[in-house]
């Protein structure tokens, strides 16, 4: 399998580092035999070739099986024809990375604010409120006159169903239920369209248990009682947003981890961004992104058929809970270690294998 890196900005390089070692150690455990391809996208790439993104990196990468996404100081990136290309839209787009899965769960011997609880939130990627990514050519965000701005939304059938189907597909691997988050009381035509799509695509998986809620109450729900949900399907924008809270609720936002799969291609990326404010610190939870690699590693598996892949993301995801359980983490996850030392015992684990 060959990945390619880009480790973003911020804290990006410093939680790279600690992913790229934790591959190399399940290459090694599991006898994977990952090629891991380094190479740089954001402001290391607008300074070095005058664009945060390049034709020939997308080249590299649609030539390799799967991308591992640093965090990108996106809000520094406002002028496309400058260069300044959102990187997570870029591939997004170019990739057509229309799933992102963002599982997020509580861990044993954490402190957890609102009980235990084990979710994903399912989000649609490649339209919606995220204007940047709606139309052929450009951003479908216009300024009309100095003092008026149109964003519009895109919202499409085979979007809405291919999410959908993806969030069924997951529902039957766990709990087998589906809620749907929405907006259908105001955005009725839209957000309409969605809420009967994807109960269409309900009728498909009999054995998945199906609800939806106005995204606003979602929000109370899942401070509330996040151990009523399993796997959450919405929107674009409204997925991000929740992410973030379930992320955090789980104990952390360093710990939300994610994937960004399309047909052909799949992008491990942590749910949150470049964290500028303890950028260089060595504090930074670099659970994000080894989490995110352990997805990346199970897709792989699942669509070559890769026994030994499957086997190395359970126990990534067997390790995190092992390991944040014995205080090896981060502060912000209840541990004491900086991003460097929290890698070195996460390797350590998972090359001693003893995961329980
Ligand atoms: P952020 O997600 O970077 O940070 C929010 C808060 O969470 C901060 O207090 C930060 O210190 C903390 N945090 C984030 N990741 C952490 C980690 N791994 N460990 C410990 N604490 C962590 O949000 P922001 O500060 O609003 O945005 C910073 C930049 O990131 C902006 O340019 C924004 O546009 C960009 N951004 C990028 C992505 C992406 O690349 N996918 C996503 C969200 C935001």
């Amino acid at each position: 399998m060959k990945i390619v890196v880009l480790p973003g900005d911020g804290i990006g390089p410093e939680i790279m580092a600690v992913a790229v070692r934790v591959l190399e150690a399940a290459s090694e455990r599991f006898q994977l035999d990952l090629e891991i391809g380094h190479d740089i996208a954001g402001h290391a790439s607008l300074q070095r070739h005058g664009a945060t993104v390049t034709p020939a990196l997308l080249e590299k990468v649609k030539a390799a099986d799967g991308l591992m996404l640093g965090p990108m100081a996106t809000y520094d990136f406002k002028d496309e024809a400058k260069g300044e290309i959102n990187p997570s839209k870029f591939f997004r787009k170019e990739l057509d990375l229309y799933a992102n899965i963002r599982p997020a769960r509580t861990f044993p011997g954490m402190a957890h604010r609102v009980g235990e609880f084990n979710l994903a939130v399912v989000r649609e990627n490649t339209e919606g409120f995220y204007a940047d990514r709606n139309i052929e050519s450009g951003s479908s965000e216009m300024l009309i006159t100095p003092d008026t701005v149109i964003s519009l939304r895109r919202i499409t059938r085979l979007c809405c169903e291919r999410i959908a189907r993806s969030a069924f597909d997951l529902a039957r691997t766990r709990a087998r239920h589906v809620s749907i988050v929405h907006k259908a009381n105001v955005l009725k035509i839209g957000d309409g369209m969605f809420v009967d799509i994807c109960r269409q695509v309900a009728r498909e998986f009999p054995q998945v248990r199906v609800d939806d809620f106005i995204v606003d109450a979602m929000m109370a729900h899942v401070v509330r009682a996040p151990q009523r949900f399993d796997v959450i399907v919405t929107t674009n924008m409204f997925g991000d947003i929740l992410s973030d809270l379930t992320a955090e609720l789980s104990g952390s936002l360093g710990l939300g981890g994610s994937l960004n799969a399309g047909k052909d291609h799949a992008m491990g990326q942590a749910v949150h961004g470049s964290a500028p404010d303890i950028a260089g610190r060595n504090i930074a939870n670099p659970y994000s992104l080894i989490l995110s690699a352990g997805q990346l590693l199970g897709w792989h598996g699942q669509r070559k058929n890769l026994p030994a892949f499957a086997l190395a993301a359970r126990a990534i995801d067997e390790t995190a809970t092992a390991a944040l359980q014995a205080r090896e983490g981060t502060r912000d996850a209840g541990g004491e270690l900086g991003t460097a030392e929290a890698g070195q015992s996460f390797v350590r684990r998972l090359l001693e294998g003893r995961c329980r």
